[in-house]
């Protein structure tokens, strides 16, 4: 019955919000394809309760000092470490990866609050003295205010954790809208931050879809906007938002390229291309989708791959299998779809994941891990971002073709190169027209100090997540020039001030 199901709030101004919804999202368990819990949906009444509610909170916070904000972060830090599992479950039961990878994205999110423990240091300005006679200049960085994150259903926890450890610790207030199809972990985070002493509207929860991320979008009062999701929303969002006169960063989609060297070591490329690739069901904007073979590595590295493949167990994310369901059955049946689409283009279906038989309910999301051999590059499985556990292999005759692939393709975000030639590696950092390279590394997701961000259509903006970047987006720049008077200063001059 309905009425026995969770209902899941928003969170606002320190406390759920009780008021009843006008609409409602389900929820599933994609390991059974059962509606586990409901959740509010905001309109714009929702999220204009969210905005004001960090709007009276943002004076406080930003003058707090940094001693007492780090306080803070440090005291999440240890809230979040001692209930990661707690996250993880929640990330298991509505996303479907599988616990072990819920609790590594729970630890790659903490990097973020570690690097944002830092923040004194990181907000030092310059100070130059004596640029003119008796005449000093500093500069500082100050927050911006409001802050809208929007984030997707691939990482509830990790992602978020990109953008609000750094927003927070800079002294923003924060009103975060994330993805309606596992938003548990977010008011897990929310409770966390309570936990810590954050005082109440700093950090925000709305819950909702479309209607709710215009109205971020639009409102006044909301000075940033940092957004992660498929291409086309991230498009839309950075087009409207920066139309609003916003600050915007926006990460898109993503076809990650594996290239394999024929010199490199063809059993860990193998090991690399099947963890890379249905990892997470290949819900993971840094998944390897496209292996890259060069001849003559092809025929062997296919083999060994599809080895690997037929030792992995699909099924429920608490049962300790190697990978879970897809996060929806829309999801599903769309993934799915894409096998008849790429048999129909003339692609070799080496690995045809409808045959899996999974360890889980029968009515869960499954599709088991999938390969695709003799790939071309106008077939949709080449060109579209699937998102699930589909591998695609492209072969080519030289390094150059393949370079060439990778860098006609609409997307930047990520891409690795295995090889035992330093030098060719080299070539490649240099000439990829890709954000974040991996050298016999097939994720290369950057550590919390760098910045994470893509080329091309996988992102829209200046900045990049986190790291120094992450630092700017959420603050902005002042430059003071002073002098401290004494009579030998007095007298008119209207000429443009000069150094002397
Ligand atoms: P999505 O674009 O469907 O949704 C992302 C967010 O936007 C959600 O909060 C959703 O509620 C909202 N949204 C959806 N449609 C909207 C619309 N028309 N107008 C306004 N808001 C809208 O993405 P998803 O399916 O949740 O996530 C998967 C996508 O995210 C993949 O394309 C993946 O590559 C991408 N992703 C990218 C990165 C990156 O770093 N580049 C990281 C993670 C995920």
């Amino acid at each position: 019955m309905m009425s026995d199901v969770r209902r899941i709030r928003h969170w606002i101004g320190g406390r759920p919000w009780d008021a009843p919804a006008a609409r409602h999202g389900e929820v599933y368990d994609p390991a059974t394809g059962e509606v586990q819990a409901t959740v509010d949906l905001a309109d714009a009444e929702e999220v204009d309760a969210a905005v004001a509610a960090a709007a009276r909170a943002w004076p406080g916070w930003r003058d707090a000092s940094l001693t007492r904000r780090t306080q803070v972060l440090f005291g999440f830090r240890e809230i979040v470490n001692r209930r990661k599992q707690e996250l993880a479950a929640a990330v298991t039961a509505e996303h479907g990866k599988v616990l072990s990878d819920a609790s590594g994205e729970v630890t790659r999110g903490l990097e973020v609050v570690e690097f944002a423990c830092g923040i004194p240091h990181l907000l030092k300005g310059g100070f130059s003295e004596q640029v003119s006679t008796n005449v000093d200049v500093c500069s500082i960085r100050q927050p911006l205010g409001v802050v809208g994150i929007v984030s997707p259903f691939n990482f509830p926890v990790m992602v978020p954790m990109w953008f609000f450890p750094v927003a927070v610790a800079a002294g923003n207030v924060v009103v975060l809208k994330p993805s309606e199809k596992d938003p548990s972990a977010s008011v897990l985070l929310a409770e966390m931050w309570a936990e810590a002493g954050l005082p109440d509207g700093v950090f925000n929860v709305v819950h909702g879809d479309k209607p709710a991320v215009d109205r971020l979008l639009a409102h006044p009062e909301v000075r940033a906007v940092s957004f992660v999701g498929s291409t086309p929303v991230a498009r839309y969002v950075y087009e409207t938002a920066t139309g609003a006169g916003k600050r915007v960063q926006a990460l898109g989609g993503a076809k990650n390229h594996m290239v394999v060297l024929p010199d490199a070591d063809l059993d860990l490329a193998a090991d690399a291309a099947v963890s890379a690739g249905f990892g997470s069901a290949g819900e993971r904007c840094m998944a390897i989708s496209v292996v890259v073979a060069v001849e003559p590595a092809a025929d062997a590295l296919v083999e060994r791959i599809t080895q690997r493949m037929a030792t992995l167990r699909t099924g429920d994310g608490r049962r300790g299998c190697d990978m879970g369901p897809l996060v929806t059955g829309a999801h599903r049946d769309k993934v799915a779809g894409y096998l008849d689409a790429g048999v129909q283009a003339g692609a070799t279906l080496v690995v045809d994941g409808r045959n899996v038989v999974p360890d889980g309910a029968p009515g869960g999301f499954w599709l088991g891990p999938t390969l695709f051999d003799r790939v071309a590059p106008d077939m949709s499985i080449y060109t579209d971002e699937i998102f699930g556990p589909v591998l695609s292999v492209v072969r080519v005759g030289s390094y150059d073709e393949a370079l060439a692939l990778v860098n006609a393709n609409r997307y930047g975000n990520g891409t690795a190169i295995f090889t035992n030639d330093g030098g060719a590696a080299r070539r490649y950092q240099h000439e990829v027209e890709v954000g974040m390279v991996g050298v016999n590394v097939p994720i290369p997701v950057p550590m919390a100090y760098y910045s994470f961000g893509g080329w091309k259509d996988s992102l829209f903006g200046d900045t990049h997540a986190h790291g120094t970047e992450g630092v700017h987006f959420y603050t902005r720049g002042k430059v003071v020039t002073s002098r401290w008077l004494d009579p030998s200063h007095g007298g008119l001059d209207l000429g443009f001030p000069t150094q002397s």
